[in-house]
């Protein structure tokens, strides 16, 4: 019999398997809201938990006391509760881990869930007349012509933290209220196409619905999510929006913010007290707009109206590892939990978003046109069997450079590896530089030289000799963006190169300033990888080209076409943006490859429908849903023997594996998966919910990945 006992609570802790622990609540404890945190004895120290149910009783004789109730006021609220229940359930992922990945990483660790004063400040006296104090008398005068103001703005204008608490001391300033009204801009006519999207979210405010904003490049979307945000703001609520990692730069926001006023940012830059107070404030209302990364889906708000994905078909909204979840598809779950609509924005959508037009789910609305008038650039192919080529750039290339740098045009060549060279051969015997650790050719690296693992980060030095037979002729073989960055400026001497990756540019300072370079508009040449794909708008670039298009076409990942597809379209569409036309080469072995060919002639749509079509003939995601089970441990065997008995504890499926990795071994660590695709959710959902893992050897690592983005 269980006994009675009023004050016992279930609280979920972040641990793997058996995350939900009945506890008692001592007497002169407040018992805690569900969404509270609460600290609690576990094994044989203590950890961070949530509160997730009152109990009438529970199962278990003698229960350990909560030791302490963290939050006054519940710190999720209850649809964000709600929320991680449902991941838990389809995500098959422990409650504790889903709750902890919700929560910021400071409330994780204990932080107490209050919001710090207000940083806006206004003048409290008429005057401030100190002669000697010049510092505080500029500030004071600045203050004046510019209250209520932010103290980020005060430090930004060149003023002195020291200076405003000299000025809050003598009585002279004071803390205020944050202003949140907008910068005032004034917004450009929308289009014709623009108008009737606006109109098409505006008459469905009130209400779940998904809509797909399918935009060219240049279209204008932002100027959509603009204006449907105005009647929100306008009845109180507030707004999320959702951007790809690589596309929320400071000029993201500012787009954002000199629109509206009240708007926070949150993204993996910010320090862990940061995150949190501005995920306070959207909780408790005083930001209206929250602009923001993957993670910014578990944002709690007091009033959320409308939510809207840019890039929606963006890598960066998949976690890749732990939880992983989906941000657009949660986006679309708290959306349809809160009764709020949703906008998705993509020149390229997902083929989940289309399928889900296709099938009468999501309301598909388009702007195929770029605004202010800027053409769409025209595509070239340059079949490179048996061209002349410097480092990779062919002759007939490097013509098509020299006519856009001479008209005064600016060129983004485009490139999707970083390094110098992806492997290093020794041309006698053909010895290749393979990593200690793992199953992959080293990648070679200039500036620093250096032989570095792109899988998992080891670096070597550059041997002088091949290791198999001490020949000394080491070739590196195929293209980096160093080596093009190198190829490219031999052959434009005078002309400003400029390389953009991660190896190049490391932090988002060094990003804006390279981009503020490049926006001067003077001819320039710039090298890239994807992060030069992504959103960014140069209105001098008039030729962009492709290196290497081959490579995504060729991978055996059923998602290849489709990623090589919306990157070539997407970095294509960097091209003309302005009054200027512009072009687009793209470098092929295989110019007859009829994915290439498909793209060419019937553009990302047509291309789309097409591959969508395959999909659903072969019965792939989106047609069926699909997971993946992956295990690793030191040998292999273990991860082998585990995702067989998977395997016949989930018959009934369409199996595929257990098969190794296509980089087998990692980090000294033999990795394996087992693919399941089911005839629909449901029977899906049913089947991984039967998994009964044994017990499990420590060394032994696995995870389910419902909805993989990368299947290999
Ligand atoms: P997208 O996100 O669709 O690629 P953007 O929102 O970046 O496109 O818009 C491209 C450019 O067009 C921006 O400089 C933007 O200010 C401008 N723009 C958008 N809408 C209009 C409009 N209706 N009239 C004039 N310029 C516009
Ligand atoms: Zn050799
Ligand atoms: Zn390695």
């Amino acid at each position: 019999m269980p006994r009675m006992h009023p004050r016992i609570v279930q609280v979920a802790v972040p641990r793997p398997l058996h995350s939900v622990y009945d506890y008692q609540v001592p007497a002169p404890l407040p018992m805690p809201a569900v969404g509270a945190r609460v600290r609690v004895p576990f094994n044989r120290g203590s950890t961070v938990g949530v509160c997730t149910a009152h109990l009438h009783s529970s199962a278990h004789k003698s229960l350990k006391d909560v030791a302490e109730v963290l939050d006054g006021q519940p710190l999720l609220p209850p649809d964000l509760v709600q929320l991680a229940h449902w991941m838990t359930d389809y995500y098959h992922h422990p409650l504790g881990e889903v709750l902890a990945t919700l929560l910021p990483a400071a409330a994780r660790k204990g932080a107490p869930g209050n919001l710090d004063e207000p940083d806006w400040w206004t003048t409290s006296v008429p005057a401030f007349d100190n002669k000697r104090a010049t510092a505080q008398r500029a500030l004071f005068d600045y203050l004046q012509a510019n209250q209520p103001c932010a103290a980020e703005q005060l430090t930004a204008a060149g003023h002195k933290r020291a200076a405003l608490r000299a000025l809050a001391k003598a009585g002279a300033v004071e803390r205020c209220e944050p202003d949140l009204r907008g910068g005032g801009e004034v917004p450009p006519e929308p289009s014709a196409a623009q108008a009737t999207a606006i109109q098409a979210v505006i008459t469905k405010l009130d209400a779940f619905n998904v809509q797909l904003l399918e935009g060219v490049t240049g279209s204008g979307k932002t100027e959509v999510y603009l204006r449907v945000m105005e009647p929100v703001l306008d009845q109180g609520g507030q707004v999320l929006v959702l951007v790809p990692e690589i596309a929320l730069t400071p000029q993201t926001l500012q787009r954002f913010q000199q629109r509206y006023g009240g708007v926070g940012m949150l993204h993996s830059n910010l320090s862990d007290h940061e995150r949190l107070q501005t995920w306070l404030k959207a909780a408790a209302g005083k930001l209206r707009v929250i602009v923001g990364t993957r993670s910014a889906i578990f944002t709690p708000f007091r009033k959320l109206g409308l939510i809207v994905v840019d890039e929606e078909h963006d890598s960066s909204y998949k976690q890749q590892d732990g939880l992983r979840y989906s941000a657009r598809d949660l986006a679309a779950k708290r959306a349809q939990q809160l009764n709020l609509p949703v906008v998705l924005g993509s020149a390229t959508p997902s083929l989940e978003s289309l399928y889900n037009v296709n099938r009468g789910r999501y309301a598909k609305l388009s702007l195929p046109h770029r605004a202010a008038g800027a053409r769409m650039p025209t595509y070239h192919l340059i079949d490179m069997r048996g061209q002349a080529h410097t480092d990779g750039v062919a002759v007939a290339l490097e013509h098509v450079i020299r006519r856009h740098l001479d008209a005064r045009g600016q060129v983004l060549l485009f490139l999707n590896r970083r390094g110098f060279a992806p492997a290093l051969l020794c041309a006698a015997c053909g010895w290749q530089a393979l990593c200690s650790d793992c199953d992959a050719k080293l990648t070679l690296h200039r500036k620093p030289a250096a032989l570095v693992c792109h899988h998992c980060g080891l670096r070597f030095p550059i041997p002088d000799q091949c290791e198999h037979c001490g020949s000394s002729s080491l070739l590196p073989v195929g293209m980096g963006t160093q080596r093009t960055e190198a190829a490219v400026q031999r052959l434009f001497k005078d002309l400003p190169v400029y390389r953009i990756d991660r190896d190049s540019t490391r932090s988002n300072r060094a990003l804006e300033q390279r981009f503020a370079q490049i926006n001067t508009g003077e001819p320039a040449i710039m090298v890239g990888t994807q992060m030069l794909a992504k959103g960014h708008h140069f209105p001098n670039v008039t030729l962009v080209a492709i290196l290497n298009a081959d490579a995504g076409f060729c991978s055996p990942d059923f998602r290849a076409p489709e990623r090589t597809a919306q990157l070539i379209t997407q970095v294509a569409g960097r091209a003309g943006r302005a009054e200027r036309p512009g072009e687009v080469w793209i470098q092929t072995y295989q110019p007859d490859n009829p994915l290439l060919q498909c793209l060419m002639q019937a553009g990302y749509p047509g291309f789309a429908e097409l591959e969508l079509q395959q999909r659903i003939a072969v019965g792939l995601p989106p047609a069926k849903p699909m997971a993946l089970i992956r295990a690793e441990s030191a040998n292999g065997t273990e991860a082998v023997n585990l995702l067989q008995q998977f395997k016949q504890q989930l018959r009934g499926l369409e199996l595929l594996g257990p098969v190794a990795a296509p980089i087998a071994r990692v980090a000294n660590r033999q990795r394996y998966q087992l693919m399941l695709v089911a005839d629909s959710r449901p029977h899906l959902h049913q089947h991984l919910a039967r998994l009964q893992p044994p017990r499990l050897p420590r060394s032994l690592r696995w995870s389910i990945d419902v909805d993989p983005y990368d299947s290999l």
